[in-house]
């Protein structure tokens, strides 16, 4: 049976990276028919908080990356979070400590520091030679009556290299000669990260370990653990980092990188997920749009490239437009109403106002928030409102003047207002005779029309418009204070 997991550290935001690793786990499970697993790594006590936990969890739902088994959820293997597990690592502890795979330590920091200058002064590498390793029972029984403190230390074979064979990177191995004796068990009784990691695996009984390439090292401590322990080894696959443009790690500096930031910033989940999927893989063909369901019918573990993946967020920026058009016309309307409501340019997120400007709208935007610009720029020039003789004039230029004599003498005799009451259809009818009038069509009768109605030389649909701001004026969807 297939079980992966997902096991991030709650000291921080859901960065681009660690979503794109649940990601990967996800797609393999529900590719593969297998459990998606969600393990809070919280043994460092300091640096963990609950409310980073919650916000991790809140973040992957968002993405849409239900887990089968973890907080919230249950399942059989738990409990989900390492803070709880602690009596599992002891007894796992005792296992090794009884088949002598590790053995206590009493050398006191000052024994190690030490060990360690010397093995920098003869250029050895900084392993442990201390005489612990090697202690007979009647000396440790001597400092376990004293009360001495010890810590647990796993015997590393002296000599020798182990292999594991990852699925993304092929043969990995280590010459094991530099690794020395380590610590899986603090003086204090805290168990050690690595050793957590390869208890809570083996029990929940992961097949697969999908994770950043940076765990590699761990990787290694944490193989021999599972020969010390008897379980048998997943398999492995270690995937590449996300690297900024210039192709140092992607951080902070480089913009937006947490998943919540990209959330706020108006982009869809499923968006997202698609970016992130292509950030090390893709299908073999030039296709990359892809729903969540369609990765999951496609995505293989193999397909995963091993050389770094550059993050361009103008490319998430495009994709994410692509998305936003491939909706229903249904979800757009509710999306950007909900959003001018949001935001407090309308009054209300439904109504035929909203239908009409999101079809109006919707072509130009790729965020969510962009659905904002477009609209308040639409509705705040104030042109029906103010286009009269008088105040027309500020805006008549040279060329526009002809059109906007015309324009003003419509608005001051009530026709276009009444051509607009009846919506598109009275617009197109009055632009019609309009530039019949004028002697005018195409480009240069709208051109002035738009520049005079809108103030702007691009834009969506002039008629569109008209229509819309008209309606604005009248409906009361628009909140009065949002200009
Ligand atoms: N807790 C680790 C992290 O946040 C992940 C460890 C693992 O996947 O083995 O990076």
């Amino acid at each position: 049976e297939v079980r992966v997991r997902f096991a991030p550290s709650p000291t921080g935001n859901l960065h681009v990276g660690g979503a794109r690793t649940a990601l990967f786990n996800y797609l393999f499970a529900r590719s593969k028919g297998g459990r998606f697993i969600l393990r809070i790594e919280d043994t460092d006590l300091e640096r963990s908080t609950k409310k980073s936990e919650e916000a991790m969890l809140n973040d992957l739902s968002w993405l849409g990356l239900d887990w089968d088994e973890g907080p919230g959820v249950g399942g059989d293997y738990g409990p989900y979070r390492q803070s709880e597990r602690n009596s599992l690592y002891k007894q796992y502890a005792a296992k090794l400590l009884d088949s002598g795979a590790v053995y206590r330590c009493f050398c006191s920091n000052e024994e190690l520091e030490q060990m360690k200058e010397t093995a920098k002064r003869l250029q050895l590498p900084p392993v442990y030679t201390g005489k612990w390793a090697t202690a007979s029972e009647k000396e440790t029984e001597e400092e376990l009556v004293k009360g001495t403190p010890y810590t647990y230390r796993f015997r590393v074979p002296k000599e020798g290299t182990l292999k594991i064979s990852d699925l993304i990177r092929g043969e990995v191995s280590w010459s094991l000669d530099t690794l020395g004796d380590f610590v899986i068990m603090r003086s204090n009784g805290q168990p050690v990260y690595n050793f957590c990691v390869t208890v809570d695996d083996a029990t929940m009984r992961i097949s697969h370990v999908i994770r950043a390439e940076e765990h590699l090292p761990n990787t290694l401590r944490q193989a021999l653990i599972y020969n010390a322990l008897g379980f048998p080894m997943p398999s492995f696959a270690h995937v590449s980092l996300i690297l900024a443009p210039d192709r140092s790690k992607l951080s902070k500096r480089h913009g937006a990188t947490s998943v919540g930031q990209f959330r706020e910033m108006g982009y869809l989940p499923q968006a997202m997920v698609n970016y992130l999927a292509l950030l090390g893989w893709g299908d073999g063909t030039e296709n990359e749009f892809f729903t969540i369901d369609q990765l999951v019918e496609k995505f293989s573990i193999e397909r995963v490239n091993k050389s770094g993946a550059i993050f361009d967020s103008t490319k998430l920026r495009w994709m994410n437009g692509q998305h936003l058009r491939s909706l229903a016309l249904d979800e757009l309307i509710k999306i950007f109403g909900d959003q001018w409501k949001r935001t407090g340019i309308l009054l209300e997120a439904e109504g035929s106002f909203v239908k009409d400007a999101t079809e109006l709208l919707k072509d130009g935007i790729d965020l969510i928030t962009d659905a904002d610009t477009a609209l308040s720029n639409l509705l705040s020039y104030p042109v029906l409102s103010t286009l009269s003789s008088e105040e027309g004039k500020p805006i008549v230029q040279d060329k526009l003047s002809e059109v906007a004599a015309s324009l003003i003498s419509a608005y001051d005799s009530g026709e276009l207002r009444e051509a607009l009451e009846e919506g598109h259809v009275g617009w197109k009818k009055w632009v019609k005779s309009f530039g019949k009038l004028l002697n005018r069509k195409g480009k240069s009768l709208f051109m002035p029309l738009r520049v005079l109605l809108t103030g702007k030389l691009h834009g969506p649909d002039i008629g569109g418009s008209i229509v819309l701001i008209y309606k604005a004026g009248l409906c009361g969807a628009v909140n009065p204070q949002s200009g």
